[in-house]
């Protein structure tokens, strides 16, 4: 299972935007790739990094994700929660062409990094995942943003997470894979218990093959497109200004700086970039962490639906569709669903007649069913995200909101549910009007 055959498929069937002027690695590809987000598109030529093609907003719908796994929509949490809490098999082979290419001493600055904004520290790599080896917790990988310092230098932003451990506890050497299939992308993107593989979670979603580094103590991918090898260092060097979910700029971090001794990739490589705020990096960082929020509240209610809205940035906004049983169930959701998600600012929690993937049906629900002296949970001074400018950036210090959106079980239920004109959902709108 390999991105280059999935992006022949997305091609057969017309759903893919091949882009054969050259473009440029200064604005423009990103400017693309913004205009025709969420759709997938592929540069064939690159100014600034001639030999290279570049794929950007390929997970960037829920629909292809869907495609990529071969399960319905509605059921993909479900999937990936069976995954995470069953990874597969890793199968390693050799020959891999991830290596059909090696390059020692190699100049990053020939590969397609992107800028996205005019503020930015440096070009960007956003799609980079780095994979590391612990011998007690065994492999991890997880995405970092990677900006270019020089030919062999790149700075990564690296959060109190599980790379961050395994540093601390001895890692340096990192694989960094780039041009990856939908399935190892959206594993890559989960962050559950420490010593979880996310290469096992990937293996579990679909028969991803790993092939060893060729400094031999790491596995990549075997059939992805680029691999940088290299070594974590303890030099630290700013890190941004970088545009990051909400749209706006994260701040300057000292952030350490990773050495890269070799470079890997096919013959005809892909490179591949995620755009900063964009659906691809929602669906990505989000969709692990509905997950986790729809595994945690299930253990309380029975949860229909979660959806962390695009609006909310796909990370700091969750509304959470359940059937109660009991009035105590919605505010049990919200405590739950900020246990699963720490990074989570406000929950909603709607009844089954709301459709969550519709902001105005949200809204709606927090209008008509709502009293905010009774249905709010205010939770003042939590931690919370380093990326909502609002909060202190810092020390990550935040209020929490909850809302319960949901009809309280004494009510007179009629006088909540929206009502329908009789035949307005049959109606064929053709068989009456010219349009
Ligand atoms: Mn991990």
């Amino acid at each position: 299972m390999s991105l280059r055959e999935f992006l022949a498929g997305l091609d057969r069937d017309g759903d893919l935007v091949r882009v054969a002027a050259p473009v440029s690695t200064v604005y423009e590809a990103a400017a693309l790739m913004k205009k025709l987000d969420p759709r997938p598109i592929l540069f064939h030529n690159v100014k600034e990094a001639p030999g290279f093609k570049l794929v950007g907003n390929l997970c960037a719908d829920r629909g292809i994700i869907s495609r990529a796994l071969g399960v319905p929509e509605e059921r993909l949490l479900e999937r990936l929660a069976q995954a995470i809490e069953n990874p597969g098999r890793i199968e390693v082979v050799g020959n891999p062409p991830c290596q059909e290419v090696v390059i020692e001493d190699p100049d990053l600055r020939r590969l397609p990094f992107l800028r996205f904004a005019e503020k930015e520290g440096g070009p960007y790599l956003t799609a980079g995942i780095v994979i590391a080896y612990d011998a007690e917790y065994g492999y991890n990988a997880s995405y970092h943003r990677l900006m270019l310092l020089d030919s062999r230098r790149v700075v990564a932003r690296i959060l109190p997470r599980h790379l961050d451990e395994y540093i601390k506890r001895g890692a340096r050497r990192v694989a960094i894979t780039i041009g990856n299939h939908p399935a190892f992308m959206l594993a890559a993107a989960v962050t559950w218990k420490i010593g979880t593989s996310e290469l096992g979670i990937a293996s579990a979603l679909a028969p991803i093959k790993y092939a060893k580094t060729i400094s031999g103590d790491l596995l990549v991918p075997a059939d992805c497109e680029v691999v940088l090898e290299g070594v974590v260092t303890d030099e630290l060097a700013d890190e941004g200004p970088f545009v990051d979910i909400t749209g706006t700029y994260d701040i300057v971090r000292k952030q350490r700086v990773i050495e890269i001794e070799r470079v890997t990739m096919r013959r005809d490589p892909i490179f591949q970039q995620i755009l900063p705020a964009g659906s691809e990096h929602r669906i990505l960082m989000g969709m692990p962490r509905e997950a986790a929020i729809y595994r945690r509240v299930s253990e309380i209610c029975e949860v229909l639906d979660v959806k962390l809205t695009p609006g909310g940035c796909g990370w700091l906004h969750c509304a959470i569709k359940i059937r109660k049983k009991s009035d105590d169930e919605p505010r049990m959701a919200i405590e739950a669903a900020f246990e699963a998600h720490p990074s989570l600012k406000h929950v909603v929690v709607v009844d089954e007649d709301i459709d969550i993937s519709d902001p105005y049906e949200v809204e709606w629900a927090i209008a008509t069913r709502t009293q905010l002296d009774r249905d709010l949970v205010l939770k003042p001074n939590q931690l919370g995200s380093s990326l909502d400018p609002s909060a202190d950036q810092i020390t990550r210090r935040t209020c929490k909101a909850g809302v319960d959106a949901t009809i309280p079980l004494g009510a007179d239920r009629e006088k909540f549910v929206k009502v329908k004109i009789p035949g307005e959902e049959e109606v064929n709108v053709n068989r009456y009007a010219k349009r």
